[in-house]
């Protein structure tokens, strides 16, 4: 616990996600400094004892670790490398965790350019969503140098039920992107069935507990199907958060030369209910695209 309250981290992004990483840290011990937009979510942090900061550059001065929960790529090339950004603070030695789900190709871009400044980078996206955010208990996967992986891995496990180390920097946010096709397609599919259920006259709900125990069930099922036939869409994971993420699997598919065709599929199926107003709403409101087609709501 004494080591833990020597080591101050700074974490810059208090959104879905960021905001209880944040407050588990807290609660685990840690000080923290943090930094928002939001500065109604700065205060709830301060109010739990963290410090603030009047800049990113200000925040790393003062910090060892660096904690980034950020939308994408050019947010966090814009507050670690930009002007007043985290660079210009961090002394060498300080670590930067980046746990935003951002292109691969951005992770290796950044870890290039603070290593030259003697800084480490590692990629550390999750997975899980807002509820295992706030009970500690994601699942994080870790790009970087291992040696530093092993250093902070205390610090992530705080957060999280697991912490994978899959490879050099880049490699986290590929497995992220490779999480984020399984969920895409999984939606779909929990989609495509709720929705043959209705139209076949038998209740989706009980058909859900039908096969949910079977080689059909998910996480993603359980997550998402009760939140179709309930009308809640609020987020959760945004579906523009979701198409961002897809932009960056189709970008690094044709980049490395690998045709991904349902995700494609899917990409388009997103960009269709975006139109329609669903941009904020949760991924599970994918369900409606499969609605209009077929005329009918998949409610119990
Ligand atoms: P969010 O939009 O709720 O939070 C982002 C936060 O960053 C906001 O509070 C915003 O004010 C802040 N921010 C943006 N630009 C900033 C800047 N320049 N300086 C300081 N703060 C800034 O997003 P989220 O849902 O928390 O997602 C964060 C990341 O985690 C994304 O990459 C997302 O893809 C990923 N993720 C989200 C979920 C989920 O279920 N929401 C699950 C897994 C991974």
């Amino acid at each position: 616990m004494k080591e833990r309250i020597r080591m101050k981290i700074g974490f810059i992004g208090l959104g879905i996600m960021g905001k209880p990483m944040a407050k588990n840290l807290v609660k685990a011990g840690y000080q923290l400094a943090v930094l928002d937009l939001n500065k109604a979510s700065v205060e709830e942090l301060k109010a739990m004892g963290a410090e603030t900061a009047s800049s990113s550059s200000e925040l790393a001065s003062r910090c060892e670790v660096i904690i980034t929960m950020l939308p994408n790529s050019p947010q966090v090339k814009e507050v670690v490398l930009g002007e007043n950004g985290v660079i210009e603070g961090a002394k060498p030695g300080t670590v930067v965790i980046d746990m935003s789900s951002i292109a691969p190709l951005a992770s290796r871009e950044i870890y290039a350019a603070l290593a030259e400044k003697g800084v480490d980078l590692l990629d550390a996206p999750v997975s899980g969503g807002e509820p295992k955010a706030i009970d500690g208990t994601l699942a994080v996967m870790v790009g970087g140098k291992k040696e530093v992986f092993d250093k902070y891995y205390d610090i992530m496990k705080t957060m999280a039920a697991s912490v994978v180390y899959v490879g050099e920097s880049g490699a986290g946010n590929v497995a992220k992107l490779c999480n984020q096709v399984v969920v895409a397609l999984n939606i779909s599919a929990v989609s495509e069935a709720l929705i043959l259920a209705k139209k076949a006259g038998v209740d989706p709900d009980l058909v859900y507990q039908a096969i949910r125990g079977g080689l059909a069930g998910s996480t993603v099922m359980d997550a998402k199907a009760p939140m179709m036939m309930d009308r809640n869409f609020n987020p959760g994971f945004r579906i523009d958060l979701h198409i961002k993420d897809l932009n960056n699997v189709l970008e690094t598919s044709h980049g490395v030369g690998v045709p991904l065709p349902l995700t494609a599929q899917v990409m388009e199926m997103m960009q269709a209910i975006k139109l329609d107003g669903c941009g904020v709403e949760d991924h599970s409101s994918l369900v409606k695209y499969y609605e209009k087609l077929a005329n009918i709501e998949v409610t119990r």
